[in-house]
């Protein structure tokens, strides 16, 4: 895809490849098989393999603290920095990251990271100027601390017993469809998941976990508790007007 080199496989079998988190395994091996430009790893220390992966699977790794790695505990003003490894596929995309830092303006800046992570246009729009206040009513928004167009649909879906497609088991954490039914996000889910399939189950199944825990359970326990208020998804629907 981006005139890669192929790499050696044989490293997904390695030793050295199990000390690695599986959700972050997911991240190098999708960048190294060319079907993501960049990605973000940061469960794993990857300091004493570091010269193994970029000479092996032929990836530029490098350590930083972007944005990103700010943690901010509610609580207190202490942060925690975290390490994060970013990992491109080649020098022309490791070129563009270093413009990205210096990237003003936190919604092109946004927009730019998207891409360099490998996410859809339409999701990228989305992200950075939401339309869910045109689509729902203010009243079911109302409902949300931090609403979004991908996480309502799943719901009102959820609510109206319809299912989820699979393919959204496979998000990447940092990963945010434009809508339950964005066909370029389930295409390239669909890439992902084949390509984990064939190389690290495991990787694949973590991503997985992670989904069910992360959305999937949390969005159901939003819905049932939705439907106990007696919210139905009528009540979702722009020109909704609450009386009592
Ligand atoms: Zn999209």
């Amino acid at each position: 895809m981006f005139g890669i080199r192929t790499p050696n496989r044989a490293v997904y079998k390695s030793s050295y490849w199990k000390i690695i988190d599986p959700i972050d395994r997911a991240h190098v091996l999708l960048v190294a098989e060319g079907v993501k430009p960049m990605a973000y790893t940061n469960f794993t220390n990857l300091g004493s393999i570091q010269e193994y992966l970029i000479n092996e699977l032929h990836i530029i790794i490098t350590e930083a603290r972007g944005r990103t790695v700010w943690l901010s505990p509610k609580r207190n003003s202490l942060h925690f920095p975290v390490r994060v490894y970013t990992i491109a596929k080649s020098p022309k995309i490791f070129t563009q990251l270093q413009v990205l830092w210096s990237t003003r303006g936190k919604k092109r800046y946004q927009d730019f990271e998207g891409r360099l992570l490998g996410y859809p246009v339409c999701c990228r729009k989305e992200y950075s100027n939401p339309t869910y206040r045109k689509k729902f009513s203010p009243w079911i928004l109302l409902n949300f601390r931090k609403p979004f167009t991908f996480m309502l649909e799943y719901i009102i879906r959820l609510m109206d017993g319809e299912s989820i497609p699979s393919e959204y088991n496979y998000l990447m954490p940092s990963q945010t469809p434009c809508s339950i039914s964005c066909k370029k996000s389930l295409k390239l889910l669909d890439r992902w998941k084949r390509i984990l399939q064939k190389y690290d189950h495991e990787a694949l199944a973590s991503l997985q976990e992670y989904n069910q825990h992360c959305k999937e359970k949390k969005y159901k326990a939003i819905a049932q508790a939705l439907k106990k208020k007696g919210v139905t998804t009528k009540h979702f629907k722009k020109g909704f007007i609450f009386t009592k």
